[in-house]
């Protein structure tokens, strides 16, 4: 690992100020970045530390919604009172990721800064990756596609976002929080991650010297009916293939509202827009959700090695709709 000065600034602005700073990174639970740092594809010249500035806290909204402070843990988020009560998609979610020891440490900030798993970018040794070394070629067109993406990539790049807590957040419509020195705005979760094009690079619209202060979450009436599913190679402690964030609002047995969000296939967190548009305003049946998982994969664009998730994405619906509206 390269050597570097740590700082840990006694606020917020202060955090921003030592960012600003060129070659500056934030760090929360360092899970991700210090992984990247050790194989030298991070290499900051600053790590500046924002634990202790008071940004762990989880709290409720005007209006019934929540907060929830970048520095929070995922262990703390997932075994919050309110977070269970009112958000259990979240907390199905956040369990399904990593380990106990690692949901211990990395923070809710983190995990929405969390870069690609792409083996050709967790691997300094293989020579082509436009996300690493921008311009030198994406090796994983014509090498391994099991993880890659089949909606939202480009011919640069084809990686996929590797978090299962903002594939529910995008169910959610979380809001994301940032501070910098322009001030403070608010970023929807749809608009946070980009789509690589021909910046593949850049994995999210938060600007160099911002601070994500939070994660706020709308209220919703999705607590009683929603379900996160996780598809993977192993059963723990692995990246999903497939997954699925799925929630509903049903009266008298006719959905009026839904929300699907599917994890492994995309850049980022991809919301199956057409299957929601197709369930609303029908009655919630067998027949009803198998056909509207069935144009989940309309335009999606496969490769050899990832073929299969055109047949898994509909099938992995299907069954988490099914879950969240309990159907047998
Ligand atoms: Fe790099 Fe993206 Fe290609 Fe993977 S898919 S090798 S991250 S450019």
């Amino acid at each position: 690992m390269k050597a570097f000065d740590y700082v840990r600034p006694a606020s917020v602005d202060a955090a921003i100020r030592a960012k600003g700073a060129s070659g500056a990174a934030f760090i929360g639970g360092g899970t991700n970045l210090l992984d990247l740092m050790k194989s030298h594809i991070e290499q900051p010249a600053t790590i500046v530390d924002i634990n202790g500035l008071g940004l762990d806290t989880i709290e409720s909204l005007p209006g019934s919604g929540l907060r929830i402070g970048s520095a929070a843990r995922n262990s703390d988020m997932a075994a919050h009172i309110d977070v269970r009560a009112r958000y259990p998609l979240l907390v199905e979610a956040i369990v399904a990721g990593a380990s106990q020891q690692l949901r211990n440490m990395a923070t809710a900030g983190g995990n929405l800064m969390q870069r690609t798993r792409c083996h050709y970018f967790v691997d300094p040794a293989f020579g082509r990756c436009n996300k690493r070394l921008p311009g030198s070629g994406c090796a994983a067109l014509t090498g391994e596609q099991r993880q890659h993406a089949i909606f939202g990539a480009s011919d640069r790049c084809i990686a996929t976002n590797p978090s299962d807590m903002n594939v529910a957040l995008a169910a959610l419509d979380a809001t994301i929080r940032a501070q910098g020195p322009r001030g403070e705005r608010s970023i929807p979760i749809a608009d946070f991650h980009r789509l690589p094009g021909g910046r593949p690079e850049l994995d999210s619209t938060l600007a160099d010297d911002e601070l994500i202060v939070s994660i706020d979450l709308p209220a919703n009436r999705f607590a009683g009916s929603s379900h996160y599913l996780k598809i993977r190679d192993r059963a723990s402690y692995a990246f999903a293939l497939v997954s699925v964030a799925a929630a509903l609002d049903v009266d008298n047995g006719v959905v009026t509202e839904a929300r699907i969000a599917i994890g492994g296939v995309a850049p980022k967190p991809w919301r199956a827009t057409t299957v929601e548009q197709r369930l609303v305003g029908q009655r919630l049946d067998r027949q009803s959700v198998r056909e509207a998982s069935l144009i989940a994969v309309e335009g999606a664009r496969s490769f050899p090695g990832n073929a299969f998730k055109l047949a898994l994405v509909p099938e992995a619906i299907e069954r988490a709709v099914r879950v969240a509206g309990g159907l047998s």
